[in-house]
């Protein structure tokens, strides 16, 4: 894994069982609570392996990825009884593949629009950094949601679940043996 992606620093702190923001390990990746939570229930999912666009998944792994992510978002919806999901794919700072999955309340930001139009202070601020006890709430919240939608759609993704072991190596898979 590169040293300098703080990504994959964050995907090694998960296997060693030291990252309090997972909530659970799916087959194309792992989703975490985001550090603050100005915007409750800001969930990530973090691709397994370190790529940095999404074409440079192999197609199928890509296509699990998608819905992957598509049901991790609709669970965060129902966890966080969101009013609207927005979903994002940015990467301009740290560019290992990784969603942002805001559940939006109407009246969260002053004037209808994207997070990003909040001040960075607010966002980032420490009266909005998770601490144990909510972090264990917001875990709970999405892991329930998280079993209620895998159960109700396991049926469908039968088809896209039927990853091969030449497809898997070749995604960004690879890329979680450390090289060094
Ligand atoms: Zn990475």
């Amino acid at each position: 894994m590169p040293k300098d992606c703080l990504i994959c620093q964050r995907i090694a702190a998960i296997r060693q069982n030291e990252n309090p923001y997972l909530v659970r390990e799916l087959a194309t990746g792992y989703v975490v609570l985001a550090d603050s939570q100005y915007f409750e229930g800001y969930t990530l999912f973090l691709a397994k392996g370190h790529v940095t666009e999404l074409h440079e998944l192999a197609p199928k792994t890509k296509l699990v990825f998608l819905e992957e992510m598509s049901l991790v978002a609709e669970a965060c919806s129902q966890a966080f009884h969101a009013d609207k999901m927005n979903i994002e794919l940015l990467g301009n700072g740290d560019a290992h593949v990784h969603w942002h999955l805001f559940p939006r309340h109407a009246g969260d930001t002053a004037k209808p629009g994207p997070v990003w139009w909040t001040p960075m202070e607010q966002l980032y601020g420490d009266d909005v950094a998770a601490d144990p006890v909510w972090l264990g709430k917001l875990k709970a919240a999405l892991n329930q949601a998280l079993d209620a939608v895998l159960l109700t759609r396991v049926g469908e993704l039968g088809a896209v679940h039927d990853l091969t072991l030449s497809d898997t190596a070749r995604s960004g898979q690879a890329g979680q043996q450390p090289t060094d």
